[in-house]
């Protein structure tokens, strides 16, 4: 049976009780009417408070839907879910100052006219990579595409060894990304061990390069082989062919000196061992904005910033000012105070302290609280490998079930994320800064 319309109260009674929400009016009276409609196609008239509470329901999912800060417990530093590399405070204040008043992003002051735009960054950059150029777009995945698109521009073939047609995260597979990039993807060995004849011999007369990817988040061990990247540059070279590395992560600093870690490599020793280009995120060990670099040699770059496609995959100048400054931290030898990498450096004393003050904070709580250890990971396909020894808190809800504290958690004014593991919520110390502690300790309460 149809619902008379007249037995639904109006979406100006449910505007006037949701009155004191934060969200802007036309974001309520969408979320009215389309709770409204569930109810019209029903057939059953809920109460006025019923409806009600399930739009305050809707509601609470809807301001959890928008983009805002977490505590980040999961001890994964770099997250992709997470935003990846949180930023320093200098870069904070670069885009602030780019983005409050007009700026010179394509005005050359000295010369007073027109001007490159980055072209201090690509400079810098350049000089950071130890590369003759370099240049940046809006991420590593398009970083590729515009390269794969330069080189199989008139040939078409890609050499990649099996063991290199990888997934990284969700929606960028090597193998696919080739596929929209126009690219014939030309598989060299195995999935574990790949020689350097194999790519010897598939080079032939359609080939447009060689890649590289970097096997950034997983490795691989046991009966494994493939060439060193001296003798596959040494072989594109002789063979007149491209050969350019996916490097993904990026690091430009030494990263076992900041933790007890492999080394990973960087864009300068890629390019040293020969590789025409390297390209990298600009959001995960680099510690900056997301952001795709690419270096290396200057006619090749020269000739992805006159590619056409390169309008579409610039960066803004929020990003520009932000790359611009950690390129400049790291320039000055200043990389570890990144915050990413800054928080490898934590030791276990100095989280064991902060978490005693936390658990006494907490006493005579709603929470039985311990503190154990735990393993941090650099996470965000980097290093996959690594594993930092850190603190946990360890929290048992004493008067519900450990789901229920989780998502309360989560869905709280200042979201808390952790893990469960042997019956508790863990937090680890290390990825949640201590000037969220405050917040962290209201949630807990
Ligand atoms: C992370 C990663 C990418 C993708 O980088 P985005 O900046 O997220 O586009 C590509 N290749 C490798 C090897 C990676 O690790």
């Amino acid at each position: 049976m149809k619902i008379s319309r007249r037995a639904i109260p109006s979406v100006g009674r449910f505007l006037e009780a949701l009155h004191p929400s934060a969200l802007p009016r036309p974001i309520l009276t969408q979320l009215i009417r389309q709770q409204l409609a569930a109810v019209r196609a029903s057939d059953r008239i809920p109460t006025f408070e019923q409806i009600l509470q399930d739009l305050h329901r809707a509601l609470d999912d809807l301001r959890l839907a928008s983009l805002q800060p977490v505590i980040n417990g999961t001890g994964i530093l770099i997250h992709t879910n997470l935003g990846r590399a949180p930023l320093h405070p200098e870069a904070l204040a670069a885009i602030q100052a780019a983005g409050r008043h007009y700026n010179n992003l394509e005005f050359d002051l000295a010369g007073g006219t027109r001007g490159g735009r980055a072209d201090y960054l690509e400079q810098n950059l350049a000089l950071l990579c130890g590369a003759e150029a370099a240049t940046v777009v809006n991420n590593c995945a398009a970083a590729l595409i515009l390269i794969l698109r330069h080189f199989t521009a008139r040939k078409k073939e890609v050499i990649i060894s099996r063991g290199e047609l990888v997934q990284i995260g969700g929606g960028f597979r090597v193998p696919e990304i080739l596929e929209v990039s126009g690219a014939k993807l030309r598989e060299v060995g195995t999935t574990n061990r790949t020689a350097l004849e194999d790519y010897a011999q598939a080079i032939g007369p359609d080939t447009a390069m060689i890649l590289k990817v970097h096997r950034s988040n997983f490795f691989m061990g046991g009966f494994v082989e493939s060439p060193p990247a001296e003798a596959l540059a040494a072989l594109a070279r002789s063979q007149r062919v491209p050969c350019v590395e996916d490097l993904g992560s990026g690091a430009v600093c030494a990263t076992e000196k900041l933790a007890a870690i492999e080394h990973e490599p960087t864009p300068a020793e890629v390019l040293r061992r020969g590789m025409d280009l390297v390209c990298f995120s600009g959001d995960k060990l680099f510690g900056g904005p997301q952001a795709g670099m690419i270096a290396g040699k200057k006619r090749h770059v020269a000739a992805l910033r006159r590619n056409p496609f390169f309008r579409a995959l610039r960066c803004d100048k929020l990003i520009l000012a932000a790359l611009q400054s950690t390129l400049e931290l790291h320039l000055a030898g200043r990389s570890a105070e990144l915050p990413a990498l800054a928080l490898m450096q934590l030791s276990l004393s100095s989280l064991r302290a902060r978490a005693e003050r936390l658990r006494v904070a907490l006493q005579d709580g709603p929470l039985t609280v311990e503190i154990g250890t735990g393993s941090s990971q650099v996470g965000g396909g980097t290093l996959p490998r690594a594993r930092i020894p850190s603190i946990t808190l360890e929290l048992v809800p004493n008067e519900e079930s450990l789901d229920h504290f989780a998502e309360r958690l989560r869905r709280g004014p200042s979201p808390v994320l952790g893990y469960l593991a042997g019956g508790k919520l863990k937090l680890d110390l290390r990825t949640i800064f201590p000037e969220q502690e405050e917040s962290l300790l209201a949630a807990l309460r």
